[in-house]
């Protein structure tokens, strides 16, 4: 990729020109130090301009029905004026195969639609720094006018915390399960979800999928609920109706969190708070990097690990020496 000046991806991203937002993104998934130079400063001069989406997180496990359920929403949306922009969180996917999401081949209409904008997630890294990426994307969007903003995730480690901590509401899409309804499904995640919506609730599934809304409710009575203006909402789903009025619900109930927390102030309060908590953890990383790209710990540290193997050296005594080995200018 050639690299261009800053005012050309500000002004691209601004007008809207989805050709120089997909380069603006490639820009901020480069790992080249110049690249990331100039896309700190474009996301700086963007962010006056963004904040205005809805931020909707979305999780479930594989084959729960993701891709259908955003492609069905995404359409609906984007008819009725929206501009909705598709990203994802999976720390496993790689370009070339794995489980790579928000897939255009996954949501077909959608994918074609002038209203939208899918993009996969950031291939390899750690949580954290696709998590980055794609909050950065997310601002880019925002800027480039897209009003809607979906985030995908599949399940996995502490992912769906991750893309909860970026959006204003999470919505986990289950499938009603044979056995225990409740399994595989860490508590915390349940707690940071603002809708549980049973999928697939259609033919001769819809009894099933009724009887795990009930569960899950009665799963949810035992958790005092993250917000006192919000109680998690559980709701079941079918992305196959051919007026999408399962959809619509889902749909309407994240406005009325959204009206909720606009009124409250609790969604200002929100968004400054995740900020604040991604600054965090931007510089917890940042430590962290520093610390073990230093050329003076590198040198040290196979040396000390040893010893402290060896039981030669105590784990304080070690790290203390590290740390303080350690300039940072
Ligand atoms: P993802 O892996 O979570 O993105 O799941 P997909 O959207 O790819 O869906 C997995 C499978 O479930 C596909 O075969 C879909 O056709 C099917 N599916 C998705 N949504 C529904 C639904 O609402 N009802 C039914 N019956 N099947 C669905």
């Amino acid at each position: 990729m050639t690299l261009k000046d800053e005012p050309y991806y500000v002004q691209g991203v601004l007008g809207g020109d989805k050709r120089v937002v997909a380069k603006t993104i490639t820009l901020i998934e480069s790992s080249l130090s110049s690249h990331q130079k100039v896309a700190r400063r474009v996301i700086n001069r963007l962010l006056p301009e963004t904040g205005k989406a809805v931020r909707l997180g979305i999780s479930g496990v594989p084959g729960a029905g993701k891709s259908t359920f955003i492609e069905s929403l995404g359409t609906m949306l984007v008819e009725k004026g929206h501009k909705v922009a598709v990203l994802a969180v999976d720390p496993s996917s790689k370009r070339s195969g794995g489980s790579v999401l928000a897939d255009k081949t996954r949501m077909e209409k959608l994918s074609v639609a002038d209203g939208a904008f899918i993009r996969p997630s950031p291939s390899g890294g750690t949580l954290g720094g696709v998590a980055r990426k794609t909050r950065e994307t997310m601002l880019v969007c925002e800027a480039a006018g897209y009003d809607v903003m979906i985030v995908e995730t599949v399940g996995v480690g502490q992912s769906e915390t991750t893309v909860a901590s970026m959006v204003d509401f999470f919505l986990l899409l289950m499938i009603a399960g044979a056995g225990d309804e409740l399994q595989g499904i860490k508590k915390g995640v349940l707690e940071v979800a603002d809708a549980i919506a049973v999928n697939k609730a259609d033919g001769d599934n819809v009894k099933n999928a009724e009887r795990a809304r009930r569960q899950y409710e009665n799963a949810l009575h035992y958790l005092t609920p993250a917000s006192p203006i919000w109680k998690t909402e559980v709701l079941t789903c079918s992305s196959l109706e051919a007026d999408n009025a399962s959809v619509r619900r889902i749909w309407d109930t994240v406005l009325e969190h959204r009206r909720r927390y606009v009124e409250s102030g609790a969604l200002v309060s929100k968004r400054r708070q995740q900020a604040l908590d991604w600054m965090w953890s931007l510089l917890e990383e940042g430590l962290k990097d520093r610390f073990f790209s230093n050329p003076k710990i590198a040198a040290r540290l196979p040396q000390i690990v040893r010893s402290v193997e060896n039981g030669e050296t105590a784990p304080t005594v070690a790290a203390d020496e590290l740390l303080f080995s350690l300039d940072i200018q």
